[in-house]
């Protein structure tokens, strides 16, 4: 590459809606800073986003993309097959698609790279690729690229996967008989429980496909030339800290769309319901919006009792009820009669533009699955959490809602939920007196974010690091 030309990065985004969404908002912070960027997205994924109505309508169907270059950057956007037919149902058959995902999706990417790193102009220097990829390292090295691996997710998830050999070792991990005591001895972690671990590192067979993926991907992730990270230096320190004794770690979060995101695209993968209106008509922070992101799935009786416990606690509610939230074969799992009991109280929907939604006024509360966009999203919007993670990252980000930033509160610990504890929690989070505590503290970690963003902030100057770096690697 000659003085003064730009970098060019294939971008690789992760085919789920929580990886999507950072992948999509990196590429557009990088073209802004004068990278240029050719976007890949899985064929599925690519169908979902412009066959909503919404994006119909401003006929720029094949590319997501068109709105921001219109803008004067600099991404090209294409598409691959993950191996599986476009319209097959990924949610209700998720091992397939995981193992998809790891053994045929990779001979079809390299196809596309191969063909863009060809052709393209100026040359392509780096494969920027989400961190759950198990084959970013081999070919980045095949097509001489800087491989820069981008994980979507908390830092402290990422070194507990990193140092899962650590937790193997001292029987924490993948042993029958496992330790219940805590954890100390992670780098950067001060201690962690094991019951607050990733889903993947507390379950009895180690062997499924996405453990095979956990594996693969860290390996591969070890040897990355750099990781660029979705969260903020302040938040999360020290564990930043012994990381970056390590790999050349880069956090530049929050990545979300912000009301000073000055260019942004939709992203859903699903038509997005309109509440302002409903939402208008209601008193500030009266308001809690419940919603277990794009994928996880919930009991048919943890849902009863939840629909139940938000009947019971007299509060508003907007709840986001995914077609397929309990199974995509149940698609009315609601108790018989409950919409009609909530009246006006309640709104159901089956998707929303969920950062639109939490920045409007009337929100007060975010009952969460704890996925990691979500946390992020309320947090920059202020609005305090009520936990109820699921699986995979969930618990460890409870954890740091919960024990370390003190911004929300945990459901319920037992196994099966009860209406009546669903009823208290939500009122002591919603009311006046009980929740300030919450709205206090997350008002705190706000102003970290923000000020993370800044010109002189965190984020901002890790970016401009990781931008030289590149520079000087690539002259
Ligand atoms: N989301 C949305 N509308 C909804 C529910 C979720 O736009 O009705 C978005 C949300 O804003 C977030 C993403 O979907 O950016 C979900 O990511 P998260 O990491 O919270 O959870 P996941 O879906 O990966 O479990």
């Amino acid at each position: 590459m000659g003085v003064g030309q730009k970098p060019h990065a294939i971008l690789v985004s992760y085919p789920l809606q929580g990886h999507v969404n950072p992948s999509v908002h990196l590429a557009i912070k990088l073209a802004s800073r004068g990278f240029i960027i050719t976007f890949i997205n899985t064929q599925s994924i690519h169908h979902h986003i412009t066959s909503k109505k919404a994006t119909t309508t401003n006929g720029d169907e094949d590319d997501i993309f068109a709105s921001v270059r219109k803008s004067g950057l600099d991404i090209r956007y294409t598409t691959v097959s993950d191996g599986l037919p476009v319209g097959f149902d990924r949610s209700l058959h998720h091992d397939e698609f995981m193992a998809s995902l790891l053994h045929v999706f990779s001979a079809h990417v390299e196809e596309t790279i191969e063909k863009i790193v060809k052709n393209a102009t100026p040359a392509v220097n780096c494969l920027i690729a989400d961190t759950f990829f198990v084959w970013p390292g081999k070919l980045a090295k095949k097509y001489r690229l800087l491989h820069v691996s981008f994980w979507t997710e908390a830092a402290l998830i990422f070194t507990l996967y990193y140092h899962m050999d650590l937790l193997r070792f001292n029987g924490h991990f993948g042993c029958i008989d496992l330790r219940e005591d805590e954890i100390d001895y992670i780098p950067g972690v001060k201690s962690i429980n094991p019951k607050d671990l990733t889903s993947y590192l507390q379950q009895m067979d180690t062997t499924t496909v996405c453990h095979q993926i956990i594996y693969k991907a860290f390996k591969d992730a070890k040897d990355a030339d750099f990781v660029l990270c979705n969260t903020i230096q302040e938040l999360e320190p020290e564990t930043i800290s012994a990381l970056q004794e390590k790999i050349p770690f880069f956090a530049i979060g929050p990545i979300i769309p912000t009301k000073c995101t000055k260019r942004t695209v939709s992203t859903s993968l699903w038509t997005e319901s309109d509440c302002t209106h409903w939402l208008d008509s209601k008193p500030q922070g009266s308001v809690l919006y419940v919603s277990f992101g794009s994928y996880a799935h919930v009991s048919k009786s943890d849902l009863i009792e939840m629909a139940n416990g938000l009947l019971q606690s007299n509060v508003y509610f907007v709840w986001v009820l995914r077609p397929d939230l309990v199974s995509s074969n149940d698609k009315n799992p609601l108790p018989e009669g409950i919409i009609k009991e909530v009246g006006d109280r309640g709104l159901f929907i089956p998707w929303c533009s969920q950062a639109r939604v939490l920045a409007h006024q009337a929100i007060g509360g975010f009952m969460t699955h704890c996925g990691w966009n979500s946390i992020l999203e309320s947090i920059w919007c202020q609005v305090p959490l009520l936990c109820f993670p699921l699986y995979t990252d969930q618990f460890t980000n409870r954890k740091l809602v919960v024990d370390d930033w003190k911004i929300g509160i945990n459901l319920c610990d037992k196994v099966q939920m009860n209406k009546l504890e669903v009823s208290q929690k939500i009122k002591q989070l919603m009311m006046k007196e009980s929740g300030e505590e919450f709205r206090n503290a997350i008002k705190k970690v706000k102003c970290m974010l923000e000020k993370a963003l800044m010109a002189d902030g965190s984020s901002e100057i890790n970016m401009d690091n990781f931008f030289k770096e590149i520079e000087g690697k690539i002259q």
